[in-house]
């Protein structure tokens, strides 16, 4: 199994290295505009691998993506001092117009994950550009929100994350989406697992979750400049997931018709992937005040992406 990397900085290379740790992969190839270091990370993750699985990971240029069955995108620039944010993302669409094409002459039978952010908008334009179908061309979205959410959730409740079925959706940004109200554990509703626990959700606690999760990347980029470690393992996780045709539910973000009432957005919610990418949404049930929060999520994501000229 081969999977490409475009774009090996930060995320790109974490992500190599979380795919080398679980070793689902045979064959993972990186491309980065700048190749020295790209070259570095493979040779540096190569090192890695008698230690753990036998790998064979390389740097090289488009032709080598033939036979990848995935292509994580994580290329782009960051933010100038003084430049908008919309300016970065005129920047950053530039680079997916010469790299989104050429993945799909390299790999045409790829799944096309996408990292680069912001994450839901560069997935509408790779899912434009692209002329894939939708479900396969998959941003990370709220991957980590929803794994924070259930982290801190499984931390306040004594309760292992995997038996908490409580999501995030939306835009993977200030705007996302934390569903409370149809959160379950084990068929019981949140709230009424956590009275029954002697630790009931008072709305102080649930704002202290909402904006650990909310604003957890903000922590991180004061502290090291970057967040990689986690959506590295996120991105290497749905990999997982799609290669063995696993049919797990993430919360990923591709190409919707229609959300809460906006048309054509880009943006997560609970989806089955499997091997031929998104199989399936499940619309989660949503109270008012969620309904409301997440149109606001969409609208104001079509709004960014319509003013960069993408529809
Ligand atoms: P992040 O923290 O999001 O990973 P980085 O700046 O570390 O951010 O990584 C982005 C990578 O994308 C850089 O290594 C950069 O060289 C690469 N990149 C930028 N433009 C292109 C391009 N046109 N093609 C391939 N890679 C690119």
């Amino acid at each position: 199994m081969k999977v490409g990397i475009v774009g090996s900085g930060y995320v790109g290379s974490a992500t190599a290295y979380a795919l080398t740790l679980r070793g689902i992969v045979r064959e993972i190839v990186l491309i980065d505009i700048d190749k020295k270091l790209a070259r570095a990370h493979a040779e540096d993750i190569l090192h890695a691998t008698p230690f753990c699985h036998p790998v064979w990971i390389y740097s090289a240029d488009y032709e080598a993506l033939y036979g990848a069955e995935v292509v994580v995108v994580a290329a782009g620039v960051a933010q100038r001092p003084g430049e908008t944010r919309l300016q970065l993302l005129g920047r950053n669409a530039q680079i997916f117009e010469q790299v989104i094409p050429r993945i799909r002459q390299h790999a045409p039978d790829a799944v096309l994950l996408i990292a680069t952010n912001p994450v839901d908008v560069m997935t509408h334009i790779s899912f434009r550009l692209s002329g894939l179908p939708p479900e396969r061309v998959i941003g990370s979205g709220t991957i980590l929100d929803t794994a924070r959410f259930q982290a801190l959730l499984g931390a306040y409740l004594r309760t292992a994350p995997q038996s908490i079925d409580a999501y995030v959706v939306g835009e993977h940004g200030d705007s996302e989406v934390l569903i409370w109200s149809s959160a379950h554990v084990g068929g019981q509703s949140l709230f009424s697992y956590a009275e029954r626990r002697g630790m009931p959700l008072s709305e102080q606690i649930r704002k202290q979750i909402d904006d650990n999760v909310r604003y957890a990347a903000y922590t991180i980029i004061e502290g090291k400049g970057a967040t990689y470690y986690g959506i590295g393992a996120g991105l290497a996780r749905l990999i997982h997931a799609i290669l063995t045709d696993e049919k797990g539910l993430f919360t990923v973000s591709i190409f919707t018709p229609e959300v809460e009432g906006v048309p054509d957005v880009t943006l997560s919610l609970p989806r089955i992937l499997g091997r031929s990418g998104v199989e399936t949404t499940l619309y989660p049930p949503l109270d008012e005040e969620e309904s409301k929060a997440l149109h606001h999520s969409a609208a104001l994501l079509r709004e960014v992406t319509l003013s960069i000229g993408y529809t």
